[in-house]
């Protein structure tokens, strides 16, 4: 089994990634232990738990929030709702724009993923700008929903992602 201190030394870094200057952080190699991806599972659900409120939904982020956003919901035992990149869902549903490092997108929710009430964490790997995850939050606010907490492996602390946030964050990685 592993310890959360293994589990955070398999995230890596790629200078210049995807482009000069910027500083990718890698946490696929996590994925090649599952029991490291246990391990941080059941680390997300002990913060989740530790909230000591009624969570509803579990919303992952576009894309790496699918990989363990869908983990977490099952051993929590609720729904798993994506926010996706514009035209990916089908049927009704609900839009934000916000702006990227190279100009504005849109991230949308299908507006029967939630129900009014409702009490939502969202899940990302990484926190930078905090531009995508209050995009998030503006979505889950269109269909009444609360965010409890938005947790992510990594946070880069510098850039004060959080503060552009009303709900609070969690990172297990603050760098
Ligand atoms: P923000 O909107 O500026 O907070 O950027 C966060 C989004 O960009 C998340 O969806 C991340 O997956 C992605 N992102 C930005 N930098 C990195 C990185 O170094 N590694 C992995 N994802 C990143």
């Amino acid at each position: 089994p592993y310890t959360i201190e293994q589990v955070k030394a398999l995230v890596r870094e790629f200078p210049d990634f995807p482009s000069k200057g910027i500083l990718f952080r890698d946490i696929f190699p996590i994925f090649r232990h599952p029991e490291a991806v246990e391990c941080l599972v059941d680390h997300f659900v002990e913060r989740i738990k530790a909230l000591g409120q009624q969570v509803d939904v579990v919303v992952g982020l576009d894309a790496r929030g699918f990989l363990f956003g869908p983990l977490i919901a099952i051993k929590l035992g609720v729904a798993f709702a994506p926010v996706r990149k514009r035209g990916k869902l089908p049927g009704e549903v609900v839009s934000v724009t916000y702006m990227k490092e190279y100009g504005p997108d849109v991230f949308e929710m299908q507006a029967d993923a939630l129900a009014a009430g409702q009490n939502v964490v969202i899940i990302d790997d990484l926190l930078a700008t905090g531009g995508s995850c209050k995009a998030a939050e503006d979505l889950v606010a269109q269909l009444k929903g609360n965010v409890l907490l938005s947790a992510f492996v990594i946070s880069l602390v510098g850039l004060e992602g959080d503060k552009k946030l009303k709900a609070p964050v969690y990172a297990l990685i603050e760098c």
